[in-house]
């Protein structure tokens, strides 16, 4: 497969250059030259497939020449190791739980399939080692730490605020096999940012290191993004469903794009509705026509706080830029904090379930376009994260009945290793040219 930039539909690039590249050097972002359309007969046999047997289906008919089938059969056995339920809270509404992978949000499946293809890639060149770079505030890191844990060739430098993320993320972060190293910086995740983008402008550096990005906007991650959204129909049939609309907490659009992807391969939804927290720049661009992002405001959903999503490009660029047509498609609803902590209340005092604030966002939004938009069909409510890595957003009662999961458990066991850095680049310089 061949991929564009949204900036520049005549350039032409192979998998592996936009996998190691992330962005290309005009600031679009990559995207396949044509989308393939998975058959007819698969989509009616969803039910009959599994989680592996999906993700392999659409990972061929994008990068079946790229990259051998046994090699993406492993690849997948690899990354996907764990569960997606679908669980259902009424005869409306089901959640599609996304957490079950080791940094327990859904950010798991993009980073440990493009900590997989890379390192596929890498060996194939030849390459000794290849040194990640990751400026993080908090669950991207963990995503990615995990991530790449233990896979060969591959070495990764983290680079997080001190006192800013919280102390499950911070876990995630340094108690990591040898090939992951954490760094406490001294500054904010800006200072990080900038240090891991003057290393990759770093022309020294370059000769001497095999450098690249775990960026989030990476096109593979998108791609392993899209099996649970098939994934999720065919449990919905196996449950006796038919129609399903999907409701996705959106921050930087990723998520819904890879939906948004997924359908434009064959899958059939009634919607998709794209739940955000108070920084809504797509809803409003959806209800009053202007593109207008304001100031970022931070909430209890802040992996959603986002005022300039990254991946709405993506989604244009999927529409040819006509809004009218995505608009048939894709719905966007707003919700505040307030909102989203009786949400949370309703979950827990309705069903007994106890959610994480970006969950109870596209739950709200589930419920809200179901008033509008009722039928026989099911509302498919993505949980990005387990709510154990949000816990002050919880009052006590609620707190109290947050089951710890295993893998909380398993990393408190293990020793934490990081090491404080300044915000002087130089000094992160030398920690990569002494370490080589
Ligand atoms: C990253 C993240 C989101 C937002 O996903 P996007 O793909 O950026 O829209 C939502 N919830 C959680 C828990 C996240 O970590």
């Amino acid at each position: 497969m061949l991929f564009y930039s949204t900036n520049n539909r005549q350039l032409r690039i192979p998998f592996r250059e936009a996998l190691f590249q992330s962005l290309p050097a005009d600031k679009g972002l990559y995207m396949p030259v044509y989308i393939p359309e998975l058959s007819g007969d698969f989509i009616r046999d969803l039910e009959n497939r599994s989680l592996q047997d999906i993700a392999l289906e659409i990972s061929s008919a994008l990068l079946g020449e790229d990259i051998p089938q046994a090699k993406l059969e492993e690849i997948i056995r690899d990354a996907i190791n764990f569960g997606v339920p679908l669980r259902k809270l009424d005869e409306d509404v089901s959640v599609l739980e996304l957490f079950h992978g080791p940094s327990m949000a859904f950010k798991d499946f993009g980073a440990r399939f493009m900590s997989r293809v890379m390192a596929y890639f890498a060996a194939d060149r030849g390459d000794a080692l290849l040194d990640v770079l990751v400026a993080t505030s908090g669950d991207t890191g963990g995503a990615v730490a995990l991530g790449f844990e233990s896979v060969p060739n591959t070495r990764v430098t983290i680079l997080y605020p001190r006192g800013k993320v919280s102390p499950i993320q911070e876990q995630q972060l340094t108690r990591n096999a040898g090939n992951i190293r954490a760094l406490e910086v001294d500054g904010t995740f800006d200072d990080c940012q900038a240090m891991v983008k003057q290393a990759f402008n770093d022309p020294e550096l370059k000769g001497l290191l095999n450098l690249t990005s775990a960026n989030s906007i990476n096109i593979s991650r998108l791609i392993p993004q899209t099996f649970y959204y098939f994934h999720a129909l065919a449990d919905a049939r196996r449950q006796g469903d038919h129609e399903v609309a999907f409701s996705v907490p959106s921050g930087n659009f990723g998520n819904v794009g890879a939906g948004l992807l997924a359908w434009k391969m064959g899958l059939p939804v009634r919607y998709f509705l794209a739940a955000t927290n108070a920084n809504d720049t797509v809803p409003r661009f959806l209800r009053e026509g202007h593109y207008d992002p304001r100031p970022t405001i931070a909430s209890l959903s802040n992996a959603m706080d986002v005022a300039q999503p990254s991946n709405w490009v993506r989604i244009m660029d999927l529409f040819g830029g006509d809004t009218v047509v995505l608009k048939t498609l894709l719905r966007s609803i707003a919700f505040d904090d307030k909102e989203t902590k009786s949400g949370m209340r309703e979950l827990y005092e309705s069903y007994g379930y106890v959610a994480c604030p970006h969950t109870a966002v596209a739950y709200l939004a589930a419920r809200q376009q179901r008033k509008e938009d009722p039928g026989d069909y099911r509302s498919i409510v993505l949980s990005t994260a387990h709510p154990c890595k949000f816990p002050e957003a919880f009052d006590a009662e609620i707190a109290s009945q947050m089951a710890i999961p295993e893998q909380v458990e398993a990393l408190a066991e293990r020793e934490s290793k990081k090491e404080p850095l300044s915000n002087r680049y130089e000094e992160f310089k030398s920690f990569l040219t002494d370490y080589r």
